[in-house]
């Protein structure tokens, strides 16, 4: 099967307070030259891969919004000709005033950055964008005709967990777009602004009752949760972000970006300065790799798995050791969890066994996940 390609826009128009993320929010002098070197990892990877057909492709970031229409063509031109799937992050404050150039140019997803439809959270997550600007992106993106999907953080500053409920209801009530909605928990990362503010941490019972409202109103209005954090109406899901969790193969370019191919995890050097400076000297920019053994890779394969709607082998698992009501049982033998064990998810994950499930069982599970909901 065709790899997806992940491409990395290390640029911001400014640093959100929790963000801890390669990225710039100072450098657009950089933004041309960063286009010249990313067409030229790109041509490289490209050449030792022997091909340039993608599944899918993903512009992650940073905010890869802030590029031109012609700058996105010049990276995208080469790559996206057999791609069914491709993405683009964007930014409220950034989003092309018409987001149809997004498709002139091959792009036929957006994830929008929403975070929250309160002027106070986005103040006290440092973000550049306020809600009406959100709301115009939406609109936008709808009269557009584009697929997206829109990213909410939830429990910020204690969290308005009923005010962002509706929000949401409001987005999803009327059908249509966005078909797809991903919903994190708030992490602060060590040494970021809001980390010396433990006043405004999340509270943990209510992001709890958050999430399991949240899932509860998504499934009345048709969405499935597919991942922990991320729901979709039928034909709406990340097909790139699944192959993440089926354990497909992609090649990564930018500052920080990893791919895994043939059993090969590398990755990038993660500042983007030195990531030019590597290119230039050496024509690739790579920091490590690691060959991942069998066992590693079905332990890996079976934790992300875990995560998803697909779930795992049931012999996988030590089922009696998982209180009831934390995962469920399908006629085919799988264990998938239920809206509580995905709570604790990672609790669960300690009692998969890796030895319970050969490799080419774990690829023929996965298999299955790919004939599930591809858009
Ligand atoms: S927009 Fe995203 S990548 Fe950029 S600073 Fe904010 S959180 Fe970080």
């Amino acid at each position: 099967m065709r790899p997806g390609l992940y491409i990395h826009v290390p640029f911001c128009t400014s640093r959100c307070d929790y963000c801890a993320f390669a990225t710039w929010s100072d450098r657009f002098d950089f933004l041309d030259e960063y286009v010249d070197a990313i067409c030229a990892e790109i041509a490289t990877r490209t050449r030792e891969l022997g091909h340039s057909s993608f599944s899918t492709v993903y512009l992650g970031g940073g905010t890869p919004s802030l590029l031109s229409p012609a700058q996105l063509e010049r990276i995208l031109a080469p790559v996206v000709a057999e791609a069914g799937e491709v993405t683009i992050e964007a930014n409220p404050e950034s989003l092309a005033a018409d987001p149809s150039v997004y498709r002139e140019v091959g792009i036929n997803r957006v994830s929008l950055g929403v975070q929250s439809l309160s002027d106070r959270e986005l103040a006290l997550l440092g973000r550049h964008h306020r809600a009406a600007e959100a709301e115009q992106a939406i609109a936008l993106l709808g009269q557009a005709g584009m697929r997206f999907s829109t990213d909410f953080i939830f429990g910020v500053g204690g969290g308005e967990p009923a005010r962002m409920l509706e929000e949401v209801e409001g987005l999803v009530s009327k059908g249509g777009q966005p078909g797809h909605i991903s919903a994190y928990g708030l992490i602060v990362e060590p040494g970021t602004p809001l980390s010396e503010h433990p006043e405004l941490f999340p509270d943990e019972d209510a992001a709890v009752d958050f999430y399991l409202s949240l899932d509860r109103l998504l499934g009345r209005a048709g969405f499935e949760c597919y991942e922990i954090s991320n729901f979709a109406r039928t034909g709406q899901r990340s097909v790139h972000n699944w192959r993440y969790w089926m354990q497909g193969e992609y090649l990564g370019v930018g500052p920080s970006a990893h791919s895994f191919l043939s059993g090969v995890r590398s990755w990038n050097v993660r500042d983007s300065y030195r990531w030019g400076k590597a290119l230039s000297a050496r024509g690739e920019a790579a920091a490590g790799s690691e060959t991942l053994t069998e066992s590693q890779l079905v332990f890996e394969g079976l934790s992300l798995a875990l995560r998803t709607s697909l779930g795992v082998p049931a012999a996988a698992l030590d089922l009696e050791a998982i209180p009831d009501g934390l995962y469920g049982l399908t006629e085919d033998g799988r264990a998938v969890l239920t809206v509580e064990g995905r709570l604790v998810h990672s609790a669960i994950a300690l009692l998969l066994d890796e030895e319970a499930v050969s490799p080419d069982e774990l690829r023929h599970h996965q298999a299955l996940g790919s004939t599930a909901d591809a858009a």
